[in-house]
């Protein structure tokens, strides 16, 4: 278990204080993917760089597996640092060095034997899918590839933490794709904690076990990825969602539906395995309500089906207020987009 406890981190910059961090306090589960997403200037890199304190928090503590980093000397820390990986956003390779041996640097001391080293690096380069690169020179690889580089750098001392930081932010959407997969075995096969900072939600979607959200230096919402995707709280994490499930388009399309009186759009979000054709074939044959589907979608998180459903309801006040009751209590969220009575 990582936590934090009561992390502020004040920035002090030609007589001006900045608060990048604002007293935050969580935890991260071992062996999951952490994500922590966030506009720019929202303290994510500060953040991350509190976690093996490289960035010595202003107050607060950092405890990894009960042990409190902050109470640790300069040589225990350096010990504990190299159970750590980093990977950065621009791959941070040494241009004068061969792959094989930008993988190999952060072995430099650790008492292994040359041959030792080298076996480490092609177990590595096998990892990584790079055997074919060894003696290549970082200019001499594509933006994935570096980043594979940097990868397996990061796990050249066999951490059991990953601190990525917009590790696929300068890649495009399928090499982002392909280095998310490899973060996914890393984490599956050698059972490493990954924690990584983004601020895409496509990212967070494709490996994340849970996510935090930040903004301006404090954490707007937090929990497991499902329940984050299917009932989002925060509006912050609301915008980041909108892109994944087209809220704004759906916002524009539903303007230009009309609604009557007796009518009401409702939004339904569904989870898991909740069958909404018989809620709805339900509430129009017990509270008498005629249910018309204008939209659906769907995303599967962590293999559950995720989505949102918009019907328009139509019947008398009292029979719409059951079906919503009803459809409440079986956990499918009714939320009214569009009421023909009156304008929300
Ligand atoms: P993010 O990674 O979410 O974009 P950062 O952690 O980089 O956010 O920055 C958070 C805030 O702290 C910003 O306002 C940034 O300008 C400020 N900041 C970050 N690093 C420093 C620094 N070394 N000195 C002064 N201010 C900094
Ligand atoms: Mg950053």
């Amino acid at each position: 278990m990582i936590q934090l406890r009561n992390i502020i981190k004040t920035y002090e910059n030609k007589g001006q204080s900045i608060e990048a961090l604002k007293e935050l306090s969580f935890d991260f589960k071992k062996r999951e993917i952490t994500g922590i997403i966030g506009y720019s200037g929202a303290g994510k890199s500060t953040l991350l760089r509190c976690i093996n304190l490289l960035e010595v928090p202003s107050s607060g503590e950092v405890i990894i597996d009960g042990v409190t980093l902050n109470d640790l000397d300069s040589k225990e820390l350096r010990e504990t640092r190299k159970k750590i990986g980093m990977v950065f956003q621009h791959f941070n390779l040494m241009r004068s060095r061969t792959v094989a041996k930008n993988i190999a640097y952060p072995l430099k001391g650790s008492g292994l034997s040359k041959k030792e080293i080298n076996e480490r690096v092609d177990e590595l380069l096998s990892l990584v899918g790079l055997e074919d690169k060894k003696d290549n020179y970082p200019s001499q690889l594509s933006g994935g590839q570096k980043q594979r580089v940097g990868i397996a750098r990061a796990l050249a001392n066999r951490p059991n933490l990953i601190l990525c930081d917009e590790a696929t932010s300068a890649l495009d959407p399928e090499t982002t794709i392909s280095i998310l997969k490899l973060l996914k075995k890393i984490n599956k096969d050698l059972g490493v904690t990954i924690v990584l900072i983004t601020h895409q939600m496509e990212v967070i979607k494709e490996i994340c076990d849970s996510v935090i959200v930040m903004e301006d230096g404090v954490v707007k919402e937090e929990g497991d990825i499902v329940d984050i995707f299917s009932r989002p709280k925060a509006p912050i994490t609301k915008r980041f969602l909108s892109s994944i499930f087209n809220s704004n388009k759906i916002e524009s399309y539903l303007e230009n539906i009309l609604v009557r009186e007796d009518e009401k759009i409702i939004k339904l979000a569904y989870v898991g395995t909740s069958t909404e054709e018989a809620y709805i074939s339900r509430i129009s044959r017990d509270y008498k309500v005629d249910a018309s589907i204008l939209f659906g979608n769907i995303e599967i998180i962590k293999e559950t089906p995720i989505g949102n459903l918009i019907i328009k309801l139509k019947g008398d006040d009292k029979n719409i207020f059951d079906s919503i009751e009803y459809l409440n209590k079986n956990k499918i969220y009714p939320e009214v987009l569009k009421d023909g009575r009156k304008i929300i």
